[in-house]
């Protein structure tokens, strides 16, 4: 039997190729292997400012952003965190399992806080790991795909099934992580994060001239001024794109900035034309499903109906095991 893994986002916009690169390949690939469980964060992304319409707004394109980057809803459930308030239960049987020293000290938190500039910590952003616990072990994920930086949240996981079990008789698995290397790819402007707030990403949405005319202002090596100026590949943004988007001349592009040969511009424009290429076919599917979203719904339905069937499973197994039938 495969083992189950459970992955989700916050609905904070549209997707962009940081994200593809970032998870969402990752996922495409994880569907095969797993039983995978696709979790749409609404209740989680409400520690942000965003209105309830552009939260439902946001689910519905993520979810197309998802089916666009080839997830397979009949293999692996795309649903709604609020639809399943098994989700709210839990994390509330979960909260009295842990103290909030322990939250205190979860360095992922703390990192969020200060990266995010957040001046008044809410209590949400404190029991985030918990009701991502609750997220994880409703399906009784028994693996979770992370990067290094969310290696902590899974550790109050498995603390917490641990302490359950303990307490009540076993019902939970202790998941383990599945480090996974996450490749980042920078925003436009150079910064070590692509990201929305930033204002320095390639959607995958963008059509071919908006995707031509981003590239157009991205940062470069500053050293190369003039066209046949030497540039140094290794300092330069665009050659990062290049690198996963045009591996197959990226020797050749090497050369030609160092020598002087290829001008930035023209570097640019190949650039352009590779990243329109891979997001020709996500731009159809989005089309289609832009012009069906009553299909979009039903496929949230679908998978809501899934992930609650589930649910209730294991909620059951919780109510038995601490007497609260
Ligand atoms: S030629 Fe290409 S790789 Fe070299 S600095 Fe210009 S954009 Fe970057």
């Amino acid at each position: 039997m495969k083992k189950r893994i459970l992955s989700g986002m916050r609905p904070t916009g549209k997707l962009h190729i940081g994200h593809y690169v970032g998870a969402l390949e990752n996922w495409v690939k994880l569907q095969e292997e797993y039983e995978s469980y696709h979790l749409i964060a609404d209740y989680h992304v409400l520690t942000t400012n965003l209105s309830t319409d552009e939260i439902y707004n946001n689910s519905i394109e993520m979810v197309i952003d998802w089916l666009a980057s080839g997830l397979d809803h009949l293999k692996s459930p795309i649903f709604r965190q609020s639809q399943i308030k098994e989700h709210a239960e839990l994390f509330l049987i979960y909260s009295m399992l842990i103290t909030t020293a322990r939250l205190e000290r979860n360095p992922t938190v703390k990192e969020q806080v200060r990266d995010l500039n957040i001046e008044n910590v809410i209590y949400g952003h404190l029991g985030y790991p918990v009701l991502q616990a609750a997220d994880i072990l409703l399906y009784k994920g028994e693996v979770v795909p992370v990067g290094e930086d969310q290696v902590p949240h899974v550790e109050i996981t498995r603390e917490i099934a641990r302490k359950f079990n303990l307490q009540y008789g076993k019902v939970f698995p202790e998941p383990e992580p599945k480090l996974t290397i996450f490749s980042r790819l920078s925003g436009l402007d150079g910064n070590a994060k692509m990201s929305k707030s930033l204002n320095n990403t390639i959607l995958l949405s963008d059509n071919s001239a908006e995707v031509s005319n981003k590239l157009r202002k991205a940062v470069t090596d500053p050293q190369k001024v003039r066209r046949n100026d030497p540039g140094r590949p290794d300092v330069c943004l665009v050659f990062t794109y290049h690198k996963k988007f045009n591996p197959e001349e990226i020797n050749e592009i090497e050369t030609g900035c160092r020598s002087g040969n290829l001008g930035c511009v023209d570097c640019k424009m190949k650039c352009s034309a590779k990243i329109n290429s891979f997001l020709s076919p996500i731009l159809e599917k989005r089309k289609y499903y832009e012009n069906n979203i009553q299909e979009v719904k039903e496929i949230l339905n679908a998978g809501e109906i899934k992930a609650k069937k589930v649910a209730k499973e294991t909620m059951e197994e919780v109510h038995e095991a601490m007497k609260l039938g």
